[in-house]
C-alpha cells in the first residue's frame, strides 16, 4: 500500500554522549573536565536526533532568541560551515560562552520529554571550536563617529561592546579589574580555560574595539566625566561582584570568607591558604566551583546545602560531576554558628534541617530540627549563599533598587535614572547567567542605537562627519 506520508524516521532516544576528562585523571589539577564532542559525526549525529518542531521550544526557551533550529537544519543539510556561521556570528565570545551556557534551550527540548534532549552546547561549542568565525562577525557599518563608554568587560559589556562597535560606533571599555568579569575570575579553569577566553575577547580588538584597564567607575572617574570626555551615551554592565555573607554569629572571624573572593584569588594565581578542612555554605554553581575549587587545591571541603537534592539550584551537570568526584554534599543540613579562638575560625555548628510547605520560591521551605546541632571541625567557612552589585561608589548618581540593582526606565528599557546611561547583566538583575547578560545587552544596544539616533548632532560632530 503507498502512502503520501514521507516514511518516519527512527530517531535514537539516547543522546551520543560528549567527552569527559576521566574522574581519576582530574585530581589535583585544573585540566578541563568536559572535552565536548571531539569528532564530526558525533555532532552530525546528534543534530540527526532532531524533530525540527514547527514551534522551537529551544530558541523560545534560550534569553537571547538563538536560533537552534537554523544551526541543526544547516548540519543535517550537509553544511557545517553555514552551521558554523549561526553560532560564530551571534555570541562575541563563542567558544567560551558554548563551555558554561546552562542551556535553557536543552532543558526546553521536546526530544528531551521521552529521552535525552538534544545536546545542543555541545554542538554548537563544536563548532565554535572547529569553524572559524565568518567575516560578518567583523564587520562594521559606515562609522558613526560617536563614542559609547561600556564598563565592565564580562559578557554583558562585551556583547554590547561588539553590537555596538559593528554598528559603526567607536567603543571604549573600562573594566577595573581582568577582562572577562566572573567569566575570568569566578568561573574555574576546569569549566573555561582562562587562555581561550582572553584569545576570544583579543580578537574583539580587530572591530577596533578599546581598552583602558585599572580604573574603577564611581571611584575614579563617573559618568559626568564620560560624558565630557566627549562620550555619547554609557553602558554600565558592572555584574554583581560585593558579597553577601550568611548573617550568623562568627561571620567575621578569620576564615570566614565569600566564594568569589576565593574563586578570584585562585583564578588570579594568589596565595590562598584556608588550611586543611573546609565547608561551602550554598546549593548553587558557585558553591559547587568554589568546592570543587578548593579540592583541586588540596583541601578537605564539602558542601552544606539546607534543602534536599531536588531543590538544589546548581545544574544537574555540575552537581553530577561534584557527586562523581566523590565530594561530599551534606543535605538538609544548615550552619547556625561559626566558632573561633577569639580570631580564626575553629569549627563550625551546624544542624539538620526538614522541608515543609513550598515558600514564595516554590521549593518546600527548611526548618531546622530541634536538638539536631552538631559541630564540625574546620579551618574556613565559605559562604557561596549570593553576590550582590557593588554600587556604593555610584549610590549618590543613580536611582537603584533595594537589591541594590540599577533601576531602568521601564521593563523593557535599560536606561537608567540617568538619560544617556544604560545598565545591562547582573548590575540590572541581580545574580543570574551570561546568557541572560549576553540577551540584556543585545535588546540595550537596539535602545542605544535608537537613542544616539534621537540626538541633535552637537557642531563638534557635524565637522568629524564632514
Ligand atoms: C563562581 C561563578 C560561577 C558561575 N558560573 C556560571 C555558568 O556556568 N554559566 C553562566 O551562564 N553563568 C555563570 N555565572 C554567572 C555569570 O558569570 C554572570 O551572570 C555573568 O558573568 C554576568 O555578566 P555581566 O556582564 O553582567 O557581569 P560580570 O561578568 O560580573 O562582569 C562585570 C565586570 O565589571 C567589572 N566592574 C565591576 N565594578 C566595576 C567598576 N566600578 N568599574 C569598572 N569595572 C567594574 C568587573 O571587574 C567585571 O569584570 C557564574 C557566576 C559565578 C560567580
Amino acid at each position: 500500500m503507498s502512502s503520501d506520508r514521507p516514511a518516519r524516521v527512527k530517531r535514537s532516544k539516547i543522546e551520543i554522549k560528549p567527552h569527559f576528562l576521566p574522574v581519576e585523571e582530574r585530581g589535583l589539577n585544573f585540566n578541563e573536565v568536559n572535552l565536548g564532542y571531539i569528532n564530526e559525526q558525533e555532532v552530525i549525529d546528534e543534530a540527526e536526533r532532531c524533530l525540527s518542531c514547527k514551534k522551537p521550544r529551544c530558541e523560545m526557551a534560550c534569553p537571547t532568541g538563538f536560533s537552534v533550529p537554523k544551526m541543526l537544519l544547516a548540519i543535517k543539510e550537509g553544511d557545517m560551515q553555514k552551521a558554523a556561521d549561526v553560532v560564530n556570528d551571534y555570541f562575541c565570545t563563542p567558544s567560551s560562552q558554548n563551555r558554561i551556557c546552562p542551556a535553557f534551550c536543552q532543558d526546553a527540548c521536546v526530544v528531551g520529554r521521552r529521552g535525552d534532549a538534544i545536546n545542543i552546547l555541545n554542538v554548537k561549542r563544536y563548532l565554535s571550536d572547529n569553524y572559524v568565525k565568518p567575516a560578518s562577525f567583523y564587520e562594521r557599518q559606515p562609522l558613526t563617529h560617536k563614542r559609547i563608554a561600556v564598563i565592565g568587560s564580562g559578557p554583558g559589556g562585551l556583547t554590547a561592546a561588539h553590537e555596538l562597535a559593528r554598528l559603526g560606533h567607536d567603543v571604549t571599555i573600562f573594566e577595573r579589574s581582568t577582562l572577562g568579569g566572573m567569566l575570568a575570575v569566578g568561573i574555574p579553569e576546569y569549566r573555561l580555560k582562562n587562555s581561550l577566553l582572553h584569545a576570544e575577547i583579543k580578537d574583539l580588538e580587530k572591530l577596533d574595539i578599546k581598552f583602558e584597564l585599572g580604573e574603577s567607575f564611581g571611584k575614579d572617574y563617573t559618568h559626568k566625566d564620560l560624558f565630557e570626555q566627549g562620550y555619547s551615551a554609557v553602558v554600565i554592565a558592572i555584574g554583581a561582584h560585593k558579597p553577601k555573607f550568611m548573617n550568623i554569629p562568627g561571620s567575621e572571624l578569620k576564615g570566614s570568607i565569600h566564594a568569589i573572593e576565593y574563586l578570584r584569588h585562585v583564578a588570579q594565581g594568589k596565595d590562598v591558604d584556608i588550611g586543611k578542612r573546609a565547608i561551602v555554605i550554598g546549593g548553587g554553581d558557585v558553591a559547587i566551583d568554589a568546592v570543587r575549587v578548593s579540592r583541586r587545591m588540596g583541601v578537605e571541603s564539602e558542601i552544606v546545602y539546607r534543602r534536599s537534592l531536588e531543590e538544589m539550584p546548581a545544574t544537574k551537570e555540575e552537581i553530577h560531576a561534584t557527586i562523581e568526584e566523590k565530594i561530599p554534599i551534606n543535605f538538609l543540613t544548615n550552619p547556625v554558628e561559626i566558632i573561633g579562638d577569639g580570631e580564626k575560625v575553629t569549627h563550625v555548628k551546624l544542624v539538620k534541617m526538614e522541608l515543609g510547605e513550598p515558600d514564595e520560591s516554590g521549593r518546600r521551605r527548611p526548618s531546622p530540627i530541634e536538638g539536631s546541632e552538631y559541630i564540625m571541625e574546620v579551618n574556613t567557612v565559605i559562604h557561596a549563599i549570593s553576590q550582590e552589585p557593588d554600587v556604593d561608589d555610584v549610590r549618590n548618581d543613580f536611582e537603584l533598587t533595594r537589591w541594590n540593582t540599577f533601576t531602568t526606565k521601564d521593563e523593557d528599557s535599560f536606561e537608567t535614572s540617568v538619560a544617556g546611561v544604560f545598565a545591562v547583566g547582573d548590575t540590572v538583575s541581580g545574580p543570574k547567567t551570561a546568557v541572560e547578560a549576553i540577551s540584556h545587552a543585545k535588546k540595550a544596544v537596539i535602545e542605544i542605537d535608537n537613542y544616539l539616533n534621537s540626538q541633535v548632532p552637537v557642531e563638534s560632530d557635524i565637522a568629524t562627519n564632514m
